[in-house]
């Protein structure tokens, strides 16, 4: 037998609690008990989200919610600008070109983060933009991007909305909805809401409502109008995911107990030691320091060792599994989550099987300086 951990920043690992709750019997969706269940969990969907608007929830994973904010925003040959700094920002703009949207390509290296300014010279270089998007927390490389910012700058545009894919910021990081200016923010379950695969959600802002008026992409299961039609009527459009629906409700139930800025304190926490401990094992992180989001530490490879192997041995001979890198950094960098149901000696039990896997891989390092240095980020707090 091995216990097993799972880092990674999507899937996360599900609390009891919740696991508990989706193995109970199974309950028709049109019924009392499923709409106060549905009810109560898009008003808290609105409390992690930081809105006062419109949270609709759909059964896909992040990349159908991505889509649906395409496909009712916009109409064939709008232009938008995608900043695009690591796969899911490349992701945006394959889902653009598909539905024949013209764009403006702001691409950055994957270890770059998005500056605001090319935003701002790009809507005033560009008339008639009907949206920009944007990637807060990049999960293939750790950036994490300033979407406040480019919420100020797009605001004073009235026709053009800001979609945000907050998929692995919300609950991790300040996303602020509301305060920020930002039109569309999105979510996946199996990220910081402790959830498996299969739910995701996002925000409609009144400018975002506008710019669904005049889209003319065709939209069935992802019509975002017939989803807040039952919304208000505390149901769905179609058949929920009815476990899943149960499972959310009481995940956000337990964010809600902790109080959403002490969930965004412990994820600053945990990815502060995880950063120190690398840093304290000679490893050098991925991700710039201006722009480092709390969901994953992604580090690069040491020289000379094998970064699949770090992988394949952190999990299969001490059963704790991490992320390779994507695309480009496949091999090249390791990717740490700790995103969602996540406390401090994940961490310190993750840097020990990565101090045992470098030391039997020959890296050279100090034995326990990883683990004493997040002990140390843990006992200052
Ligand atoms: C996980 C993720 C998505 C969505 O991916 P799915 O596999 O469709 O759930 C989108 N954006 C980011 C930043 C993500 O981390």
């Amino acid at each position: 037998m091995q216990k097993k951990y799972l880092m990674t920043p999507g899937p996360t690992p599900v609390p009891a609690e919740v696991m508990l709750t989706m193995a109970a019997p199974m309950i028709h969706h049109r019924t009392p008990d499923f709409s106060a269940a549905f009810k109560a969990a898009i008003e808290s969907l609105k409390y992690v989200f930081e809105t006062k608007g419109d949270a609709l929830l759909f059964a896909c994973s992040g990349t159908g919610v991505m889509e649906s904010a395409i496909v009712n925003c916009f109409s064939a040959g709008d232009t938008v600008i995608v900043c695009r700094n690591g796969k899911f920002g490349d992701r945006q703009k394959q889902i653009c070109e598909v539905y024949g949207l013209t764009v403006i390509d702001l691409a950055y290296a994957w270890d770059q983060v998005v500056d605001p300014a090319d935003v701002a010279t790009a809507l005033s270089e560009n008339p008639g933009v009907r949206g920009v998007i944007v990637t807060q927390s990049e999960t293939s490389t750790g950036v994490l991007n300033d979407v406040k910012s480019i919420g100020a700058i797009v605001g004073e545009y009235d026709e053009c909305v800001l979609i945000v894919d907050s998929i692995t910021g919300i609950g991790a990081v300040e996303c602020k909805t509301d305060e920020w200016g930002l039109d569309v923010v999105m979510t996946g379950s199996q990220k910081g809401l402790m959830l498996p695969p299969g739910l995701a959600a996002l925000t409609v802002s009144e400018k975002a409502w506008r710019a669904y008026g005049r889209s003319t992409l065709p939209k069935f299961y992802f019509d975002w109008m017939k989803y807040k039609k039952n919304v208000e009527k505390d149901t769905t459009p179609f058949t929920p995911a009815v476990s899943l629906v149960l499972g959310l409700n009481e995940a956000l139930t337990m964010i809600k107990q902790e109080g959403l800025e002490n969930t965004i304190a412990r994820h600053s926490r945990l990815a502060e030691a995880t950063r120190r401990g690398c840093e304290a094992l000679g490893l050098k992180l991925f991700a710039p320091p201006e722009g480092r989001g709390n969901a994953v530490t992604p580090v690069w490879v040491p020289e000379g060792v094998d970064g699949k192997a770090i992988v394949k041995i952190m999990k299969d001979k001490h059963g704790v599994t991490i992320a390779g890198g994507q695309d480009d950094y496949a091999g090249r960098i390791f990717r740490i989550g700790h995103l969602g149901y996540f406390g401090e000696f994940d961490i310190i039990t993750t840097l020990a099987a990565l101090e045992m896997t470098l030391a039997e891989l020959g890296y050279p390092f100090e034995r326990g300086a990883g683990i004493s240095a997040a002990e140390s980020v843990f006992m200052e707090g």
